[in-house]
């Protein structure tokens, strides 16, 4: 990014693809103002189509309007431009500005990006801090919309919610909750149920009953990739597709977590098991990025390495990025991993429709590194633009936003 940019108003920074598009680019300072001595001109380099060196790009002149200069152009394809912006002064040029823009197909341009966190801790479970406090920093943080998912509880998630009812915002805390089943240590999050799974639990005889059911229905079917499992493992599938059933009923989003966390010395899914799970994708999003600390980021290159394969193989698996926080102020987690989903609206239904749909990324933004989105390229291309031009405006109105939201829940 052009640091010269802070001193302009450029909008819009995305535009339709395949059209002509009017962006005006609008000082804010003295020393960045428009001259009437000056002429202006400028040139546009797509950046897939040759740049400014190979290509011999012609420089269109343009008018100041209102102190303003705007700029009519045909943006071609689906990828960002570099704007050159030359001011001559008596026979003298300089360049005035350089900005960049990104032109989108029809389908990603009736989305706005969204970024998420679907999978946090409040003091409820392991966590540190009260869920209100959890969805106030995630605000400050530049988050869109969240859910508390305490383990095998519910309520905090609408704690949060409730704390907020009378707060205008757009940004949505939806509920959730870390599902954990009896005797299955494959970690599962009801993203936006509309009740508890956990609570279903409590009857454990009906809960057996119905898993007995599944596995007997699977046993039936004869395939090796199941019978040959384990007597365990075969419970713990058919316990997940139980889970990730009923989160779907619940009108939630199922979301298969971790299965590379290392934790009693070996992997949180058993590799059979986790094979046999991508096989049937009984989930509906793969926590592709999560929750780890430093010493742990292993996990997270196995588990992005294990869904390029099943790309591989021609298995297209929907993807998130979470956190899987368990404080906000340890410094560490929140905001280290998140999603961004490319939806049409900021609603329920919409996201998961989305993320189910392949549109979304897995972002890793580690502290002092280099950020990195996984996903489909086209998505994750647009990604890294959106976390260099706009995001940072974005999140700084967020942050003020989220200190309102702490001052609403503070009892000062
Ligand atoms: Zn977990
Ligand atoms: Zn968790």
């Amino acid at each position: 990014m052009d640091i010269r940019s802070k001193y302009f108003e450029i909008y819009p920074k995305v535009v339709r693809s395949g059209q002509k598009s009017i962006i005006t680019v609008k000082p804010l300072f003295d020393h960045c103002k428009l001259k009437s001595s000056a002429q202006y001109f400028i040139s546009a380099c797509p950046l897939e189509m040759g740049g400014m060196k190979y290509t011999s790009r012609e420089r269109i002149e343009i008018q100041p309007i209102d102190g303003a200069l705007k700029i009519e152009l045909f943006f071609d394809g689906e990828q960002e431009h570099y704007l050159h912006i030359y001011e001559v002064v008596g026979g003298e040029e300089r360049e005035y500005l350089s900005f960049n823009v990104y032109s989108l197909k029809e389908d990603l341009f009736d989305r706005k990006p969204y970024k998420g966190d679907m999978h946090i801790h409040s003091y409820y479970s392991d966590g540190a801090e009260s869920p209100a406090y959890v969805a106030a920093y995630c605000r400050k943080i530049g988050l869109d919309f969240i859910a508390i998912t305490d383990h095998g509880k519910y309520e905090p998630s609408l704690e949060a919610i409730d704390a907020f009812k009378t707060f205008e915002t757009d940004f949505k805390i939806f509920p959730g909750e870390e599902v954990h089943p009896p005797e299955n240590e494959v970690h599962m999050i009801n993203f936006g149920g509309k009740f508890s799974v956990n609570e279903l639990f409590k009857d454990r005889e009906k809960y057996m009953r119905e898993v007995e059911k599944i596995i007997r229905n699977l046993e039936s079917r004869g395939e090796s990739s199941f019978l040959n499992l384990s007597e365990k493992d075969r419970y713990k599938y058919a316990s997940c597709l139980w889970c990730f059933n009923k989160i779907r009923e619940a009108g939630g989003m199922g979301i298969y977590c971790h299965p590379f966390w290392i934790y009693s010395s070996r992997y949180n899914v058993p590799s059979s098991l986790n094979e046999y799970i991508f096989q049937e994708k009984p989930f509906d999003a793969y926590e592709a990025i999560g929750g780890y600390y430093i010493h742990q980021v292993d996990s997270n290159t196995l588990q992005v390495a294990y869904y390029h394969e099943q790309r591989e193989k021609g298995n297209r698996v929907a993807i998130v990025g979470v956190s899987d926080a368990h404080g906000c102020e340890k410094g560490k987690l929140i905001g280290w991993y998140y999603t961004i989903v490319f939806s049409p609206k900021l609603e329920l239904l919409d996201i998961i429709d989305s993320i189910k749909s392949f549109y979304s990324v897995a972002v890793e933004a580690l502290p002092g590194e280099a950020v990195r989105a996984y996903g489909p390229f086209r998505l994750v291309k647009y990604a890294l633009f959106l976390i260099r031009e706009v995001f940072p405006e974005h999140d700084a109105r967020c942050y003020e936003e989220g200190k309102k939201m702490m001052e609403h829940i503070s009892s000062k």
